[in-house]
C-alpha cells in the first residue's frame, strides 16, 4: 500500500521548536472518489475554525489547544464525532473519546456514551477530576453529568446523511468506516515544550454489542508522552492489535529514527495486518508527520506564527 507523506522538520531550520497544532478529521477507507463540493466545503470550514480557535492556546497549554480543536470539530456535522456521530446497528449513537497530557502522562477516556455534546470535554474531566483513566457507558454519562458536561437531545445528533449510511449497510454483516471520513483528533506542542493528544469518534457505522475502537484506548488511537503526541484514525481493530500510538511514542524515545519514518513504518504494520488509516504526530522538537495509506485524510496544521494550512487528498 502506498503511503502519502506530510512531514516537517522545524528543528532543522530554526534553533528552537515551533509551538504547533496538528488536526485530522479522519481517513475513511471505503470511499475512493472525491467528496461532493458541499461536503468538502463543510469539512474545510470545520478544520479552519478548529485551527483558528485553538491556535492562541499554544501560548500556554497544549492540553487546552487539543481540547478546543477537537470540541470545534465535534460541533461540526461534517465529522464522525459529537454532533455528526455515525449510527450503531440499533440506530443509536455511541461515542468514544480520549485525551492525554505528555508531560505527566495523565489521561482521561470515555467510551460508549450517548448524549454528551462534547465527548472530549467529558474525557478531559476524567483526566482532571477522576482517580480513574477510562470510564464507559452509563457510568461515564453519570460522571459527565456530575462534572457539568452539556448533554443534548438525540435530535441534535441526528442527520439524514448518517441515517442513510446506516440503512445502506445494516442488512450486511459488516461494519463500515464512514464513507466520508470523520473521526477527529489533534496533537499539540505548546510554547513550554509540553505535548498533548486528543481523539474523538462515533466509531464505525453499524457497530454492535458495545464495540469500542482504538480512539479512546490509551496507547492505541491516542497517546502522549514527553517524547511524542499521536492521534490515529482508521480501522480501529487493527490499530488496537498493533498498540499503534504507544509504539510510535516509544520508538521516538528509544531510537534515533526520524518521526516521519516511524509513523510510516507503523502504518505499514497496519497494512500488513490488513488495515488502513492515518496518523498525526508531533515530537518534542516540533517535528511533525501526517501520513496515511488511504485515498485521503482531512488534515491541517497551524503554528503561533503562521496561518492555518488544510489538505484532504494525497
Ligand atoms: N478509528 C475509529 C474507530 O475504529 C474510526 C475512524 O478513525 O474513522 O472507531
Amino acid at each position: 500500500m502506498t503511503i502519502a507523506k506530510a512531514t516537517g522538520n522545524s528543528h532543522l531550520s530554526t534553533p528552537r521548536f515551533q509551538p504547533r497544532l496538528l488536526i485530522h478529521g479522519g481517513a475513511g477507507t471505503l470511499f475512493k472518489g472525491r467528496l461532493s463540493p458541499e461536503r468538502e466545503v463543510l469539512a474545510r470550514t470545520g478544520l479552519q475554525q478548529a485551527l483558528e480557535q485553538a491556535k492562541s492556546a499554544l501560548e500556554h497549554s497544549a492540553l487546552e489547544a487539543v481540547s478546543i480543536a477537537v470540541s470545534v470539530l465535534e460541533d461540526c456535522p461534517a465529522f464522525n464525532a459529537g454532533r455528526g456521530a455515525v449510527y450503531t446497528h440499533e440506530g443509536t449513537q455511541e461515542m468514544d473519546a480520549a485525551i492525554m497530557l505528555g508531560s505527566t502522562q495523565a489521561a482521561g477516556a470515555i467510551a460508549g456514551v450517548k448524549g454528551i455534546k462534547n465527548p472530549i470535554q467529558a474525557a478531559r474531566q476524567v483526566l482532571e477530576h477522576s482517580p480513574h483513566v477510562f470510564l464507559v457507558g452509563s457510568g461515564a454519562e453519570t460522571f459527565a453529568r456530575e462534572r457539568g458536561c452539556v448533554f443534548a437531545e438525540p435530535a441534535y445528533f441526528h442527520s439524514d446523511y448518517r441515517w442513510q449510511q446506516l440503512l445502506s449497510i445494516r442488512n450486511s454483516q459488516s461494519t463500515a468506516l464512514d464513507h466520508n471520513l470523520g473521526t477527529v483528533g489533534a496533537v499539540a506542542l505548546d510554547a513550554h515544550g509540553v505535548l498533548a493528544a486528543a481523539t474523538s469518534t462515533g466509531g464505525m457505522t453499524n457497530k454492535r454489542y458495545g464495540r469500542v475502537g482504538d480512539s479512546p484506548l490509551i496507547g492505541c488511537g491516542t497517546y502522549a508522552s514527553p517524547w511524542g503526541a499521536i492521534s490515529a484514525t482508521g480501522h480501529g481493530e487493527y490499530f488496537i492489535r498493533s498498540a499503534f500510538a504507544a509504539t510510535i511514542a516509544n520508538r521516538l524515545r528509544y531510537s534515533k529514527t526520524p518521526l516521519h519514518i516511524i509513523c510510516e513504518e507503523a502504518l505499514e504494520d497496519i497494512a500488513q495486518l490488513g488495515g488502513g488509516g492515518g496518523v498525526i504526530a508531533l515530537d518534542a522538537q516540533g517535528n511533525f508527520a501526517m501520513p496515511f495509506n488511504t485515498g485521503r485524510m482531512y488534515r491541517g496544521t497551524v503554528t503561533l506564527s503562521s496561518s492555518p494550512e488544510i489538505d484532504i487528498y494525497a
